[in-house]
């Protein structure tokens, strides 16, 4: 059986195929416009006639009809994700945030394995987070949007902040536009005293949402990715803030753990494969391929 993972982040799109226990990862494209982007899905996969497909989107999505909500990416908005992905490939689809599934593959072969109880935090372009309670993703109204509660800033930071929506919400402060406003630079092309600053800048607010996220979900594993926690310093410095945060409450030693909030264990592969999870547990391929 012949399944097929598409993973549209909202930097790139991934599309993998498994068949067995064999993975082969077909394409990565920047994600640019709805149609462009389908377009260069269904290249990557011609010749290819999967029996299932799984779509790990960013959002926000109604995951009842698999279309996106209000985003800020241009072109994106009310766009049927998931049913252009079905039309495109003539194959049954099924739909969840990139950020879900990260989560779920997290669990099954990364840094939360064994665990059913995880959030997956990625900050890149957006801040994105999902939320695995019980072995499966949280779904609602209409999922977990923890990018953009409020947090507490470092202190003397007044930068205004970049959501469209909120200005200083929690993606606002720290995700890769905002890093571009603060520093008129991408986090990459930092000098050492610049990224320092920065690092200093984006500790707090990180750690105070992840403080939030855990007294929240009660997960048993917070898993930091995305371009923007690569930087260096931030995971060591956001660690030793969320610890000061949490002052000893409610007494789990496992908070203080440096596993508990880990880098992910798939690195940036997480969301294509889970992906290719969404595309049917019950025939998963063993990831990585090996
Ligand atoms: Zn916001």
């Amino acid at each position: 059986m012949a399944i097929v993972g598409v993973e549209t982040g909202g930097t790139s799109t991934r599309v993998a195929a498994a068949d067995g226990g064999r993975v082969t990862l077909l394409a990565q494209v920047p994600t640019t416009t709805p149609d462009a982007t389908l377009a260069r899905i269904a290249d990557a996969l011609r010749g290819v006639a999967p029996d299932a497909v799984g779509l790990a989107a960013f959002g926000p999505l109604d995951l009842a009809t698999g279309a996106l909500r209000a985003t800020p990416k241009p072109g994106w908005s009310g766009f049927g994700v998931a049913d252009a992905v079905r039309d495109a490939l003539g194959a049954p689809v099924t739909v969840d945030t990139d950020v879900n599934a990260a989560a779920l593959a997290e669990c099954r072969w990364g840094a939360a394995r064994g665990f059913g109880d995880a959030v997956y935090v990625t900050i890149g372009t957006g801040l994105g987070v999902g939320v695995v309670h019980d072995g499966r993703p949280v779904h609602g109204l209409p999922h977990p949007e923890a990018g953009h509660i409020t947090v507490r800033r470092a202190p003397g930071d007044d930068f205004s902040g970049v959501c469209p929506f909120h200005g200083d919400c929690l993606e606002g402060l720290v995700a890769a536009p905002a890093v571009r406003a603060r520093t008129g630079k991408d986090g990459a092309d930092l000098d050492a005293a610049e990224r320092a600053r920065l690092v200093s800048a984006l500790a707090t607010p990180i750690a105070d949402g992840l403080v939030t996220l855990a007294y929240a979900c009660a997960p048993r594993r917070i898993i930091l990715g995305g371009g923007i926690s690569r930087l260096d310093g931030l995971l060591t410095a956001v660690r030793r803030e969320f610890r000061a945060r949490l002052a000893g409450y409610p007494g789990c030693p496992e908070h203080g753990d440096d596993a508990f909030i880990a880098p992910p264990g798939l690195g940036q592969r997480a969301g294509i494969a889970g992906a290719l999870l969404l595309a049917g547990a019950a025939s998963a391929p063993r990831w990585p391929p090996g």
